[in-house]
């Protein structure tokens, strides 16, 4: 072990002399410097285990040694002063200085007390590397800890049945779990680093990327040509991009084909008898006179047929609908349409004393559609709102462009939709709780709509306050310009 070095910091003196030969019998090494720039080269060369110093050391020994603790805040210095002087003594202690030496004064004095430093240093340093390591060891443990929680998300994340893929916010693939990478057959190397749109080239992933902003996107499928379909969800996360989640509804989807074919089954073979009970009710009276009680039966059994006649009509038209029939396409302007729809529902509207009023944007751009379809969708639409907005309400309806598309709004002053139940009220057979007993309906008419309002491409949804009213919006893609 190589003895401590100790730099004395003193102007030539007689003093030096002697301290620097006692420290030497002593064993220790020894640097001299008589001034600030002098000190500091001794520094860059070694740093000394001691700094004995004069007081009067570059005029204020004692702001040397406060800037020296700054740089080396465990270095022993003992400060030596021509004379004790109680005021500088307790200004050394406030600096932190470790001894303080003055004369008269003996070797042994300067030795103990240079020794006592060192010791105390050591003990300091030995301390102060022993927290250290203790630190390190709990760091290393907590990496190890975090390391194994890594692993475990990791084994979390691949063994989830639905797909996952966690994209940063350029859209490039942050991670993909083995499911999604047998959704879309492609492998972790293909994926990850690359841009989502394009290692996965499926037009409904695009159009979900696309609409992601939206407000109403809830719900979105993904369909392969060999029949799977996939509940797509993105969630943005904060700071890191967005997650996927794919979730396979293709026996959902299984299930609702069969109810739909016996659906539709079942309405085909009631349409004959209906039309055959309709008939006879309208030839009974032809045979014979009827009673008045009978007449009142009768007209009863007509209003339950033709309601039925109705719901069958509906169910089957729905069938259509969605088995994708129509695909009537011609040059539309929706206003045209609109105005023969309030032509022939403004009799209700008046009948039940509600203010209209309608904004027709102009000009409106035409838009490619089935005529019968999309008027079918705007009485439905208007119809509701005369159903549900008690006498008195206020109808508004408007038709504006919007980019390059055509936004179809109606807004009514009825009883509003709870809002858990707005999500369903698109659903085949879905009233929600605000329909009263004598409100008539079977809950197919939003769903025809909304079949209509996505087979031209476009969106609908609604937007209610309970006790204020209901506004629904479609919006449907505006013809493209040549
Ligand atoms: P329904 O035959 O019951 O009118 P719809 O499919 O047209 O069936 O509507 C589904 C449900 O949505 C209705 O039963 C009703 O609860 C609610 N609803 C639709 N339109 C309105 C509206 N304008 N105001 C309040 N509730 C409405």
């Amino acid at each position: 072990m190589t003895s401590p070095l100790i730099l004395i910091a003193f102007p030539q003196s007689s003093e030096r002399v002697i301290f620097e030969r006692a420290l030497r019998s002593a064993g220790y090494q020894v640097a001299l410097a008589e001034t600030g720039s002098e000190a500091e080269k001794i520094f860059q060369e070694s740093i000394p285990s001691l700094v004995l110093l004069h007081a009067s050391f570059e005029k204020n020994g004692l702001d040397f040694v406060a800037a020296l603790l700054e740089r080396f805040p465990t270095m022993p210095v003992v400060l030596y002063e021509e004379a004790e002087k109680l005021a500088s003594y307790r200004r050394a202690l406030q600096t932190g200085i470790s001894g303080y030496l003055f004369p008269p004064l003996r070797i042994e004095d300067l030795q103990q007390t240079i020794e006592r430093s060192l010791q105390r240093a050591r003990r300091l340093g030995d301390w102060l590397r022993h927290e250290v390591k203790r630190t390190t060891a709990s760091l290393e443990k907590r990496i190890e800890l975090s390391e194994a929680e890594r692993r475990r998300y990791e084994i979390v994340f691949a063994s989830i049945k639905d797909g996952v893929i966690l994209i940063d916010t350029s859209g490039k693939i942050l991670m993909i779990n083995p499911a999604a990478q047998r959704i879309f057959g492609i492998t972790q190397a293909q994926a990850e680093g690359k841009l989502l749109l394009e290692v996965i080239q499926h037009p409904d992933l695009r159009d979900l990327m696309v609409r992601s902003g939206e407000k109403h996107l809830s719900y979105h499928e993904i369909n392969f040509a060999d029949g799977r379909v996939y509940h797509a969800q993105i969630t943005p996360l904060p700071n890191i991009g967005q997650a996927i989640t794919l979730q396979d509804i293709t026996y959902l989807k299984e299930i609702d084909r069969m109810k739909n074919d016996f659906v539709n089954t079942i309405s085909h073979d009631l349409r004959s008898p209906l039309t055959a009970v309709l008939g006879y009710t309208e030839l009974i009276e032809r045979v014979g006179p009827l009673n008045d009680q009978q007449r009142i039966f009768l007209g009863r059994i007509r209003t339950s047929v033709e309601n039925i006649t109705a719901l069958v009509n509906d169910l089957l038209d729905l069938n259509r609908l969605e088995a994708g029939f129509d695909t009537r396409r011609e040059r539309v302007h929706l206003d045209v349409l609109l105005s023969y729809s309030l032509d022939l529902l403004r009799p209700l509207i008046d009948q039940k004393g509600l203010q209209l009023e309608v904004k027709i944007a102009s000009p409106l751009p035409a838009l490619r559609g089935n005529p019968l379809r999309l008027r079918q969708m705007l009485e439905n639409l208007i119809g509701n709102a005369i159903k549900y907005t008690p006498s008195g309400g206020r109808i508004e309806i408007s038709l504006y462009p919007q980019d390059s598309q055509i936004v179809f709004k109606i807004s009514d002053t009825g009883p509003g939709i709870p809002p858990e139940e707005q999500s369903r009220i698109f659903e085949k057979f879905y009233r929600a709780s605000n329909v009263t007993a004598e409100s008539s309906g079977f809950g197919l008419g939003l769903a025809i709509v909304k079949s209509i309002v996505e087979n031209h491409q476009g969106r609908v949804w609604v937007e209610s306050a309970l006790g204020k009213g209901t506004t629904f919006y479609v919006v449907l893609p505006a013809e493209r310009q040549p």
